[in-house]
């Protein structure tokens, strides 16, 4: 880690570091899960890779196989097991998909039908 490293000041990489608390649901050597801190549905989890990745093009850029494999199977599990209607996976990349926080997320929403097209 350099001194210019972004995860030293990254929200996420601080949760995966344990540095801020999270209300966690999942937490592996590849992925940590935890809940939104506002929430958009009765169910809103976020799953971070461990590996600080801006989005998913530099993710898909950085990590290996099985980390994209485990990041892509952990939104998986967690909307099987807290969607019961089923769910939806949001990744927002960039100003025009109003992405916020630059440490790579999937949003796990379950709990209410969701409507299309997203605003
Ligand atoms: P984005 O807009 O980048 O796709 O989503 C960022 C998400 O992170 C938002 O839904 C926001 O509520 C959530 N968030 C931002 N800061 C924190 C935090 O410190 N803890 C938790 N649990 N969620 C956060
Ligand atoms: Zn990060």
């Amino acid at each position: 880690m350099t001194m210019t490293d972004p995860s030293l000041q990254c929200i996420f990489c601080k949760i995966v570091r344990k540095e801020i608390p999270a209300n966690e649901v999942l937490r592996d050597a590849h992925v940590v899960a935890f809940r939104d801190l506002n929430p958009q549905a009765p169910t809103h989890i976020l799953v971070v890779p461990t590996l600080h990745a801006d989005h998913l093009s530099d993710f898909a850029s950085k990590a290996g196989g099985a980390q994209v494999t485990r990041f892509l199977l952990a939104a998986a599990e967690l909307g099987a097991q807290f969607g019961t209607d089923g769910y939806r996976v949001v990744m927002n990349e960039g100003p025009d998909g109003g992405q916020t926080v630059h440490h790579l997320h999937a949003h796990v929403l379950a709990g209410r039908r969701m409507s299309w097209p997203p605003g």
